[in-house]
């Protein structure tokens, strides 16, 4: 029995005349990694920030673990965006324990995912002293700290080294293996077909495809020729 995590009924966004989304639609089921792609301005991130209730759609409707609301599922939802919400002079172990107390969750867990995206020995180093990756890193633990069943990451290895792309990608992998839902977008093609289990292809607000790595290569010899054949 396949469990729907995510159901998006005929979604469209304007932003004046300018169209964003056209009546999208998809589902995604429960232990799928769904890899949104699409070029600049294509509304990956109109459609992510509708699902994250940040922006209002101008029709269609969406539900997120059966709930039309997104607030009431913020519990069950990780989010990945960018460097997150956190106080610059304090460190990094404080910034996740005060997150983990608004959260409700058990302060045990701030070192265990501290530890497991690599900032263990930088947990006493205050948030502005941390680079680039570093901040992602941290964002990333905030992500995990309720123990997500579904995570949600806009360009989770954009401006990372290789080190830190690897990592995103080990993660997603762990993730997977726990059965845990995740959806992606990524610029990166390559990086994004060794994780991704279903794409969806959008082009200037269109859905162009939607299906599995399977089907994607199936029908296009690649990802990219996916992405740039004219459907
Ligand atoms: P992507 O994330 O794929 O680059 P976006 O969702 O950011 O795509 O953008 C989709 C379309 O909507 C683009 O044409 C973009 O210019 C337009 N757009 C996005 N955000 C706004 C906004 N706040 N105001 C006006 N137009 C916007």
């Amino acid at each position: 029995m396949t469990e729907r995590i995510i159901s998006v009924e005929h979604l469209s966004k304007r932003y004046g005349k300018q169209l964003a989304l056209n009546e999208v639609s998809f589902v995604v089921e429960k232990g799928q990694v769904l890899g949104v792609v699409g070029p600049n301005g294509s509304g990956k991130t109109t459609l992510f920030s509708i699902l994250l209730g940040l922006r209002k759609p101008n029709s269609g409707s969406f539900s997120i673990f059966g709930q039309t609301n997104p607030e009431d599922v913020r519990a069950k939802v990780g989010v990945i965006l960018d460097q997150g919400n956190f106080y610059a002079g304090i460190s990094a172990k404080k910034n996740l324990t005060i997150s983990a107390m608004t959260k409700n969750v058990p302060l045990a867990k701030v070192d265990e995912l501290l530890e497991k995206v690599g900032l263990g020995e930088v947990g006493s180093k205050p948030f502005k002293s941390f680079s680039y990756g570093m901040k992602k890193r941290l964002e990333i633990a905030d992500a995990l700290l309720s123990d997500p069943e579904l995570v949600i990451m806009d360009e989770p290895t954009n401006g990372l080294d290789p080190e830190g792309v690897i990592f995103i990608r080990e993660l997603i992998m762990e993730l997977k293996r726990q059965g845990k839902t995740i959806v992606l977008s990524s610029h990166y093609l390559e990086e994004i077909q060794k994780v991704c289990t279903h794409f969806l292809i959008l082009k200037k607000g269109e859905l162009v495809f939607h299906g599995s790595q399977e089907a994607v290569l199936g029908k296009f010899d690649s990802l990219e020729s996916a992405l740039t054949n004219k459907l």
